[in-house]
């Protein structure tokens, strides 16, 4: 078949290497001038790794990564555990780790993987049936981002993106010397407001930052030191990786997701994929590792049948109910985690309670993935 992928991001081109391993002809059209990719680093959860292991990626980014140990979860800002996840039983129960990898490390292995001149850059799209310039196509997958103008186009009274109000600052950093990372997630109690950070290979650290209040300055210096003073008496790693970090290679996004669900992600010929279909706010580290799913979903159903329709409506059966599920789940762990005063406090108290084990395997229910359509993994089954 001639399929073409609308959008270049790190959806689109796990499609287009999904489908071009499936023996399709690709064409992937790209709005900006070159490709690119920005935001620092990812965190691949484990059914993203085994979403990429489908891709046959799966290995070089369990190389790329380094071993996150056992510590993990949810910690007060001074870093003492509230809720701490084993990664190691995840892994043993998942089959496959968390990894943290440089975001455009991961855009250039998925490009480099399509054949030469499958991505055209420099080609926005911004209709479905696409206009007559562009190669006939026996199905289009739109997946032009959380922003879809397709998506806008094809759900004209879908309510679309809705912003947060939460604002989030990534970075990569040297590993700060004598000081000991706290991984995982900072929680402030007082305000609401987070750190994260997450070792990565090479003795670096991917570190993000949020708040909601309008106060942080615009300039990218005065930000910077603004950053810093607020995580001044939180455990030293927060400030230290802030101040590790040039403020020019800080990368600041206010967090959004889709007001509510699609009401379908398949549209006749037309599928929509990764956060053109289901944009949630980065909570759970999801919003990739479900497009990576996508991909895999998409690929297989196409193998099933010539009938692109109905395999289409397929892809809409298995992937609609999972991702609507994470953008619930997404949207309920954001409001938790900015908990603020008392209620902050609550919830403090409470994760100290939760019990490790079965906090553990909770989170493992939510990795689960199984590569062929409609199969689910038996975790959490
Ligand atoms: C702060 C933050 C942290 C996150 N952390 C994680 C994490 O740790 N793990 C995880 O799995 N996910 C994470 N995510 C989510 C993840 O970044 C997204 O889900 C993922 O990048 C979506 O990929 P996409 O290809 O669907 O969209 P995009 O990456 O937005 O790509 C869309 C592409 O389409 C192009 N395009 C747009 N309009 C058009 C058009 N009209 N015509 C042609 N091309 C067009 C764009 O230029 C772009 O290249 C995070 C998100 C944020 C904001």
């Amino acid at each position: 078949m001639d399929i073409t992928v609308v959008g270049a991001g790190l959806g689109g081109l796990a499609a287009a290497v999904a489908l071009h391993r499936s023996g399709h002809t690709v064409t992937v059209l790209e709005r900006a001038p070159h490709l690119r990719e920005t935001g620092a680093g990812i965190g691949i959860m484990p059914n993203g790794v085994l979403a990429l292991d489908a891709l046959g990626l799966g290995a070089p980014v369990r190389e790329r990564s380094a071993p996150l140990g056992t510590a993990g979860g949810v910690r007060n800002r001074h870093g003492q555990p509230l809720l701490a996840t084993d990664q190691r039983a995840v892994e043993a129960l998942t089959g496959a780790p968390v990894v943290v990898v440089p975001r455009r490390w991961l855009h250039g292995l998925l490009a480099e993987a399509l054949p030469a001149g499958t991505v055209r850059t420099g080609r926005p799209v911004d209709a479905v049936p696409i206009s007559d310039a562009v190669p006939t196509s026996d199905a289009v997958v739109v997946a032009d981002g959380a922003g879809s103008r397709l998506r806008a186009a094809l759900f004209p009274g879908h309510p679309g993106l809705q912003v947060s109000g939460e604002f989030a600052a990534r970075a990569i950093a040297p590993a700060p010397p004598g000081v000991p990372l706290a991984p995982g997630e900072l929680l402030d109690h007082r305000s609401g407001e987070r750190f994260g950070c997450m070792p990565m290979a090479d003795g670096a650290v991917y570190w993000y930052a949020t708040w909601r209040t309008p106060d942080a300055p615009a300039d990218p210096t005065a930000r910077h030191a603004w950053l810093r003073a607020r995580r001044a008496d939180w455990h030293p790693c927060a400030a230290e990786l802030i101040a590790a970090t040039a403020p020019g290679d800080v990368h600041v996004v206010e967090t959004a997701r889709l007001a509510a669900p699609l009401p379908t992600f398949a549209l006749g010929q037309v599928a929509l994929l990764g956060d053109a279909a289901h944009a949630m706010t980065p909570d759970l580290g999801q919003g990739a590792c479900l497009a990576f799913e996508d991909a895999v979903t998409l690929a297989g159903v196409l193998d099933t049948t010539a009938d692109v329709a109905a395999a289409l409506a397929r892809y809409d059966a298995l992937r609609r109910p999972r991702t609507t599920d994470l953008m619930r789940q997404a949207r309920r762990m954001n409001r938790i985690l900015t908990l603020r005063g008392p209620a902050g406090r609550l919830r403090d108290a409470a994760l100290r309670l939760l019990p490790r084990g079965p906090a553990t395997r909770a989170m493992a229910a939510q990795f689960r993935f199984d590569p062929r359509p409609g199969q689910r993994s038996p975790i959490g089954t």
